[in-house]
């Protein structure tokens, strides 16, 4: 059994303080992953502060034509929100695309960004793992590596992040607010996670005792060319093989701006800038859709089982590309892909 102090914060500050100086403290708010992870003795946390009822739970529209989402919106709460639903659906529908009803139900917006790799070895104490257990070994690089990483891998780890929602949040180039014992700042979505290089152990750039208040996410939505495409093993409640965010902005028959994001290949939501211009001014066609995918995979590396995720990945680009450009997006209650 695992014996912790609980502790209740009622506003960021109280939360910080509670934190600071107490290593092995974490914060807990919807707990989907946190409590799994304790009861596999993965983590063993000496104290636990409670911060389901801090005052982050609104979804506000900012000055700049923004959004700004509390850390503490539910993921359902999300997903069905008027105004993201109409502004930012790829940002909804990623959402439906995770876990089950009853977990997106708990599960916070905050929480979403930090949970944990699902590879196979993490939660099996028995084995080596380097983002468990530093200096211990990776077991997936030989091992059963079907669901792990073919881009951005180290000799260190070949894990990946399982979140759908980071995947849109990457695309839609979202801020996240953190506070912490000094203070609060910002991070550009594309720096908050980490690549796991010879530090696996850290999954993201938040410093200990930081606390995420809110994801900002810029005006532009991409509401009339999205998609979110997920191909996984069964179609509800499964984790990515490969996943693809898209928005497009077309105009004249040409692709004016072109944004893309993968889940389900990288220690993180895996963009290429270089294939997002690639796009730009091309007519939206499968030899562009092609040659955007040659670029994002010319440095991804299959591990055995999971080599299948190279010519899976190039053609769920292009099949992703082409729903968001004929503005038919992957629906997420008929799962049949078009
Ligand atoms: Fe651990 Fe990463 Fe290797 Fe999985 S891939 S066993 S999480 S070090």
């Amino acid at each position: 059994m695992i014996s912790f102090e609980y502790a209740r914060a009622n506003d960021v500050a109280e939360a910080t303080r509670q934190i600071a100086g107490t290593p092995g403290a974490k914060f807990i708010a919807g707990g989907t992953n946190l409590i799994d992870l304790m009861k596999m003795d993965v983590e063993r946390p000496t104290r636990l502060v409670d911060i389901s009822r801090l005052p982050l739970d609104k979804v506000e529209e900012t000055r700049d034509g923004g959004l700004r989402i509390g850390a503490l919106v539910r993921n359902t709460d999300l997903a069905y929100h008027p105004v993201v639903q109409q502004r930012y659906p790829v940002l909804s529908s990623a959402l439906l695309a995770g876990a089950s009803q009853q977990l997106r139900n708990m599960a916070s917006t905050g929480g979403n960004l930090v949970q944990r790799t699902r590879c196979l070895y993490f939660y099996d104490t028995a084995m080596p793992c380097n983002k468990r257990d530093p200096g211990s070994g990776c077991s997936a690089i030989e091992g059963h590596n079907r669901m792990n990483a073919i881009l951005g891998t180290s000799a260190s780890c070949i894990a990946v992040h399982p979140s759908d929602m980071c995947v849109a949040l990457a695309m839609l180039e979202a801020k996240v607010r953190v506070t912490g014992s000094s203070g609060e700042r910002t991070i550009a979505f594309a720096d908050f996670h980490r690549l796991p290089g010879d530090t696996p152990q850290r999954d993201s750039n938040l410093e200990p005792g930081e606390i995420i208040t809110a994801i900002e996410l810029p005006a532009r939505g991409f509401p009339a060319n999205y998609t979110y495409l997920k191909i996984r093993d069964r179609l509800s409640y499964a984790f990515a093989l490969v996943s693809v965010a898209v928005g497009l902005e077309l105009e004249g028959g040409t692709i004016k701006e072109a944004r893309f994001a993968l889940g389900g290949v990288a220690h993180k939501p895996w963009r290429n800038t270089q294939a997002e211009a690639a796009l730009r001014g091309q007519t939206p066609d499968q030899a562009a859709f092609a040659q955007a995918a040659d670029i994002v995979l010319r440095e991804a590396k299959g591990f055995g089982h999971n080599t299948f995720k190279i010519e899976l990945a190039r053609r769920s680009i292009a099949r992703a590309l082409s729903q968001a450009a004929r503005g038919t997006p992957q629906s997420q209650s008929n799962k049949k892909i078009a």
